[in-house]
């Protein structure tokens, strides 16, 4: 990065620690290191923290805080939870779920389905969205859990999970919802709701990364991922993340207090961007639905152009934004979510993901703005698709 400064857009990927959080969780990095099982009240100190950060994970979800595990990340949230479902319904051995997961669910039911589980994925539309219908229509007496996720991390599509969830409960279906994106951006009651299961990420809500929780709704038989010890009440083995653990509860409080700000502020600068670059750059789009879309996400097709090689312009400049996952791996498949949406390729290459936060400032968005256009310009000069005519740019 040639830049000094950087313009952080990719809040869907990581957040900044907040700095309370960090300030939360130092004592438990120096003076209080004691072993929260142990006898000692040098230990039992730090546990009655790791019990006010599980009130404060509670409180945000609206739920017991019996009902919080805490777990390394959100991927071990959702193996953890899906598992469990297995393990308790020996025998059910259906899964239904969709084709825009995140890996940590999708590949996990492709774990499930080498295993022996028969596995649904359901398809969405061109707006990125589930229908409701198909759904139902994919429950049988034979599924053990439906794992449909919240919020999707490329587009910001938001599902409607507590319908979903509702008709599962109506056919005595355990539902899992992935909202490792959701949680901090849209208010949820567990209270009211039908989910069973719910995962969260500590670092996509300015808590560190390697922290995350599951909740799992009381009176739900629960068969642990992680074995080896009575912590979190025998559903998670292995001594405890106190630091991360009290981070993710600061952080969890804090997120209550900005849900607001979130759904006013970081929203406006998002749609500030979003308009600002679909004014200023022809042959774009828009993936995804505008109307059930998280507050903090916009993902913009650059026709005609490769999204890896904007991103490597937006380097220079230090603005940090994602190709929507479409190189993962090293190859230049495009995202599969965008793929599964029918987006064609000549757009789903040119997808970029901008997330926002509440840290982001207007000058930020307006500095985006201003650098795109030239750097789209540009790439669709040099690009291959013009020279071989393989797309034409009106
Ligand atoms: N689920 C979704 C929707 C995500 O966006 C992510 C992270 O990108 C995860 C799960 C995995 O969370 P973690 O990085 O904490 O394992």
């Amino acid at each position: 990065m040639s830049s000094e400064r950087i313009y952080y857009f990719d809040n869907n990927a990581t957040t900044q620690v907040d700095p309370a959080v960090r300030e939360a969780m130092m004592p438990f990095l120096t003076e209080s290191y004691g072993n929260p099982s142990s006898m000692h009240s040098f230990g039992g100190n730090v546990e009655k923290n790791i019990e006010r950060a599980r009130e404060q994970v509670a409180a945000l979800l609206g739920a017991e805080p019996t009902e919080v595990i805490f777990t390394s990340c959100g991927t071990e949230s959702d193996n953890a939870a899906i598992l469990s479902a297995i393990e308790t319904n020996p025998l059910k051995r259906h899964i239904v779920t969709s084709k825009v997961e995140h890996p940590a669910v999708y590949e996990y039911a492709d774990y499930c389905e080498h295993k022996g589980c028969r596995v649904t994925r359901l398809p969405v539309d061109a707006e990125g969205l589930l229908h409701v219908d198909e759904f139902r229509q994919a429950l049988s007496d034979a599924t053990a859990v439906a794992s449909i996720m919240y919020a999707n991390n490329e587009t910001g599509v938001v599902f409607p999970v507590e319908e979903l969830a509702q008709i599962a409960r109506e056919k005595g279906i355990l539902f899992h919802t992935d909202a490792v994106q959701a949680v901090g951006k849209i208010p949820l009651n567990m209270k009211t709701s039908a989910v069973d299961m719910l995962s969260l990420s500590g670092h996509k809500l300015h808590a560190p990364k390697g922290v995350g929780a599951l909740y799992v709704r009381k009176g739900t038989r629960f068969a642990p991922f992680i074995i080896g010890g009575h912590q979190e009440r025998g559903r998670r083995a292995g001594t405890e993340n106190v630091a991360s653990i009290v981070a993710l509860g600061k952080a969890c409080e804090i997120a209550k207090q900005f849900i607001d700000e979130e759904n006013t502020r970081v929203k406006k600068l998002r749609d500030l961007l979003e308009t600002g670059l679909v004014r200023a750059c022809s042959d774009t789009m828009v993936n995804g639905s505008r109307e059930h879309r998280l507050p903090n996400t916009t993902n913009i097709s650059f026709k005609f152009v490769e999204g890896e090689a904007i991103l490597l312009h937006f380097n220079e400049l230090g603005i940090c934004a994602s190709s929507g996952s479409a190189c993962t791996s090293g190859s230049l498949e495009p995202s599969r979510i965008l793929r599964s949406m029918g987006i064609p390729y000549s757009a789903a290459h040119g997808a970029v993901r901008f997330s926002l936060s509440r840290y982001n400032t207007e000058e930020e968005v307006r500095y985006v703005i201003a650098q795109v256009p030239p750097i789209i310009e540009n790439l669709r000069r040099i690009s291959p698709f013009n020279e071989n005519n393989v797309y034409t740019i009106k």
